[in-house]
């Protein structure tokens, strides 16, 4: 039986991977390790916790003790890092968090992993490492900075992170690949582009709008809404993850992207006109608004659900004007390639926060409220 340490798997792909990985293989063992920030919800992994094939563990990826303790006892094939802060906005708010936990938290897993995996020494000096262990880091396209209207990231773009996030996800890829050359260490890395699906946070674009629809907010975009990102819906993500980390080869970096680049403003017009739909054709979806305006017609009214809803908002400090990835490497190499367009995984995503309120509600508690009345007011 493997066992798989992974970190951040109270989060948004984290808890994906583990739903998709405990379906996918009977015979493997999860723990997760989580510190359950404001971004983690062990409600959204509470079912896939069973004690036997899933273990949770609350802590920080920063701490030795902890991690050297959780190697010494599962003994660990593989790690697979997603523990970090994830959003730009907040690394521009208080960068040293993102330097902490996304710097030191990997290079201590990094340093937990070696003395747990190194058996002995090379006859040239290096360390030996135990047979078909993995070190697997969660990274981003943002490392490699904005593109302009033309061409992609590709995995040998210079690195070229502009935000504190990107800048903190950047070192961390350093260490990983330094841990590579340095020590032969068996990692790899996925740098993957703007994911969307299932147990996203809402203050992310998508699950955001999705939020303030269903409560009859205002819906912020940034500057003039232009800004390109790259979707991919998260279970493709998790594919290709499982995929590297089994077959592809070690020190090596995998691009992961949808080839689906939408403009913000784009997104935003197409979740509205999709809620609209949905609550055209299943009316009783109507039930989770806020706001229950009777039609005239006796039902509850969906007119207010119109792009008179955006509100452009001051643009982030230093916001990438565009992002998209090139994946031939993982495709060529692996076979991967997104199975969900994005039409479809668009109209998945809105119907399971649409039947998952209960969720959202948990998970917005009182520091997300009071973060969002910071960064957009009381709309
Ligand atoms: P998330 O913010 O939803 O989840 C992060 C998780 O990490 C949370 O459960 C949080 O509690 C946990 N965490 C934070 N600090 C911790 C610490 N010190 N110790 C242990 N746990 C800690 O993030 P996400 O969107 O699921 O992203 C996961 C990873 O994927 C990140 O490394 C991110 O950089 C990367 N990534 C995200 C995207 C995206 O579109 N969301 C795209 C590419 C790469």
């Amino acid at each position: 039986m493997k066992t798989y340490l992974v970190t951040g798997a109270a989060g948004f792909i984290g808890a994906n991977f583990i739903k998709y990985m405990l379906a996918k293989y009977p015979e493997i063992k999860i723990v997760v390790l989580d510190l359950l920030t404001y971004a983690g919800n062990l409600g959204t992994i509470a079912e896939d916790i069973d004690g036997e094939r899933c273990e949770f563990v609350k802590g920080d990826i920063c701490d030795r003790a902890l991690t050297d303790g959780l190697f010494a006892k599962y003994q660990f094939d593989y790690v697979v890092n997603f523990a970090a802060e994830s959003h730009v906005d907040r690394s521009i708010e208080n960068p040293q968090l993102f330097l902490v936990t996304n710097i030191l938290g990997t290079q201590n897993l990094l340093d937990s992993a070696r003395k747990a995996w190194v058996t002995g020494k090379t006859a040239t000096g290096y360390p030996e490492w135990r047979e078909g262990v993995r070190f697997h880091q969660v990274s981003t396209d943002e490392v490699y900075g904005s593109l302009g209207a033309e061409g992609y990231f590709h995995e040998t773009t210079p690195l070229d992170p502009r935000s504190p996030y990107s800048a903190s996800k950047t070192s961390a890829d350093l260490f990983v690949q330094a841990y590579s050359e340095t020590y032969k260490m068996p990692v790899s890395i996925t740098r993957c582009s703007n994911n969307y699906g299932p147990y996203h946070f809402p203050e992310k674009l998508i699950p955001l709008i999705i939020k303030n629809i269903l409560e009859g907010k205002l819906l912020p975009v940034y500057g003039d809404g232009t800004n390109v990102r790259d979707w991919l819906y998260v279970e493709d993500h998790c594919k290709a993850i499982d995929l590297v980390i089994h077959k592809g080869r070690a020190g090596e970096v995998y691009n992961v992207g949808g080839h689906n680049e939408k403009q913000n403003i784009e997104i935003v017009k197409l979740t509205i006109s999709t809620i609209r739909r949905l609550m055209t054709e299943q009316p009783e979806y109507r039930q989770v608004l806020k706001k229950k305006e009777m039609g005239a017609d006796g039902q509850i009214s969906i007119d207010w659900i119109n792009e008179s809803l955006i509100t452009f908002v001051k643009d982030r400090l230093g916001h990438d004007q565009r992002y998209a990835i090139d994946p031939t490497k993982i495709t060529n190499e692996l076979g991967w390639t997104p199975e969900t367009s994005f039409e479809t995984g668009i109209v998945k995503t809105i119907r399971w926060y649409l039947d998952n309120q209960k969720w959202v509600e948990d998970i917005t508690g009182g520091d997300y409220m009071k973060y969002y009345e910071q960064m957009y007011g009381n709309r």
